[in-house]
């Protein structure tokens, strides 16, 4: 008998550690509810959680087998439940950022205090922590080299999906002794501001489908207008592994061969390269664990933040009278999720325009994605607030109502998320933070005026910059 362990690898399919445990003997699957795990958690993340178990418990039980969903100290629960079970060996994929790796550390030194074999394996991403690097031991810090290296690597396929021979038959257990899923409040969680996203391997399934069959051709030409929905949105399912990296990328190649002609081709090329994005920061993450609350790229002197609470407020609340900055803060608190453009310019509104810490923000998206991945999350902070690892340069400072007419020329996406701004025609919009007081009171009395002067606060926060940097 094995114990599998999963943990942001909600599926049976291409999930290469359960395939490897289902090679060589019986699976006992399992998850844990850990209370540390779940102290850096949010609602919308814990209602993810619980749904993605569930469907995962389901896929278990139609192959007569059941995923036991345990709660309490990883380091305890695991070798107990081996120990139980007569289990000869613990397998589980790796988690690269640094509280997991503690846990799974200490889980690995009680596992051999019982005398009980463990293996981890990489399978949330193609390529590990230190298989693409430029010297043995060391990572990229600039994403185009890593990129490279990346896209000319050969990939594995997906792996196959356990049968239910290769499963423990635990039918009996599921009518009777198994643990329910518990429920947001029963462990401690309000009902989450946003309709969380369904997070399921059928709704993964379908939106990879659904967009390597379409969308995925007008990736680069669109994949910065937040209001084309021309983004794959599989972020969700990614983080919490309901859809596996291989699958995904099968997917490209038959994308690819399908394309009708190159520029369609590039634009397999160019989602593929946002792919190996995710995989940079996670390398990054791993070789830098400290830079979850620590600059990447630190200057000479301290960045001395303004961090005013009540422009902080406006800006969490969308009411800062930039309309494409309130309609990012607001899908945000509507769906968990906001368009990858529009997550840049809201960071780079709060670290630039209001010379909030990035901190800040990070732990506001921290609270409130769906897709919260710690690498991406702290590396989008990072880059936007130009200490990152080939982060944006601190003197370049996005102007939120040029993004606005560049990305959004028709208003689209910010009436969506803006209500106030429904009526308004959509060069209005864009000059909101320009007109005149009462003009802005005569076309939406409900919308707020700009709380800062961009122009004024890019030269303050430029100079904020070099100050810090000024070895003098
Ligand atoms: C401040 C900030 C915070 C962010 N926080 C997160 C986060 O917590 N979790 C997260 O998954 N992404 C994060 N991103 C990256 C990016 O915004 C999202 O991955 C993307 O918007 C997800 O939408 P999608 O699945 O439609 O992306 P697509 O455009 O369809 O891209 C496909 C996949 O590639 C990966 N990807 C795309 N862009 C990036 C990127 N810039 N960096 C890293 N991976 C990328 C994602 O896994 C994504 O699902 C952040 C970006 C910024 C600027």
């Amino acid at each position: 008998m094995i114990v599998y362990w999963h943990r942001k690898d909600l599926r049976g399919t291409d999930n290469r550690g359960l395939a490897r445990a289902a090679r060589a003997d019986r699976v006992v699957p399992l998850f844990v509810l850990d209370p540390t795990v779940l102290e850096y958690a949010s609602p919308i993340r814990v209602a993810c959680l619980l749904e993605a178990l569930a469907d995962l418990r389901a896929w278990y039980r139609d192959r007569g087998s059941e995923l036991l969903v345990v709660r309490g100290d990883a380091r305890e629960v695991v070798p107990a439940l081996a120990a139980e079970r007569d289990a000869a060996r613990v397998v589980w994929n790796e988690d690269y950022s640094g509280l997991a790796g503690e846990r799974d550390e200490a889980v690995r030194t009680a596992l051999e205090d019982e005398g009980i074999d463990h293996e981890s394996v990489t399978d949330g991403l193609h390529h590990g922590p230190g298989s693409i690097s430029p010297n043995e031991g060391e990572h990229y810090s600039v994403f185009s080299y890593f990129w490279k290296k990346w896209r000319d690597r050969e990939k594995a396929d997906p792996e196959p999906e356990p049968t239910a021979a290769d499963l423990a038959d635990l039918a009996d257990e599921s009518e009777s002794e198994v643990d329910p899923i518990p429920s947001l409040s029963e462990l401690g969680f309000d009902e989450p501001d946003a309709d969380p996203p369904t997070v399921s391997r059928d709704a993964a399934r379908e939106r990879l489908e659904t967009f390597c069959s379409e969308a995925i051709y007008r990736y680069a030409d669109e994949r910065d207008v937040p209001a084309a929905g021309s983004t794959s949105r599989l972020s969700t399912h990614l983080k919490w592994g309901t859809i596996g990296p291989r699958e995904v990328y099968v997917e490209t190649e038959r994308a690819l061969e399908d394309a009708p002609d190159e520029d369609a081709r590039e634009s397999v090329v160019a989602f593929r390269r946002q792919l190996a994005f995710r995989e940079f920061y996670v390398h990054v993450l791993a070789f830098n664990p400290e830079t979850v609350t620590k600059d990447f790229s630190g200057y000479e002197n301290d960045i001395e933040w303004r961090n005013d609470r009540d422009e902080l407020a406006a800006w969490r609340s969308g009411e800062t009278g930039y309309p494409i900055v309130d309609a990012g803060m607001r899908q945000l608190r509507s769906e968990g999720w906001v368009h990858n453009r529009v997550r840049m310019l809201v960071a780079s509104f709060l670290t630039k325009d209001l010379l909030v810490d990035w901190r800040e923000g990070y732990d506001w998206y921290r609270r409130h994605l769906a897709d919260h991945e710690t690498s991406s999350d702290v590396a989008g902070w990072q880059w936007s607030a130009s200490t990152g690892a080939d982060s944006q340069p601190y003197f370049r400072v996005f102007n939120p109502t040029k993004q606005g007419r560049e990305y959004d020329p028709d208003a689209a996406y910010i009436r969506e998320h803006v209500p106030e701004l429904e009526d308004v025609p959509a060069d209005r919009i864009h000059e909101w933070p320009e007109l005149a007081s009462e003009e802005r009171t005569e076309l939406a009395p409900d919308y707020p005026d700009p709380i800062v002067d961009h122009a004024s606060r890019r030269e303050e926060a430029i100079a904020a910059f070099e100050r810090a940097r000024d070895e003098g």
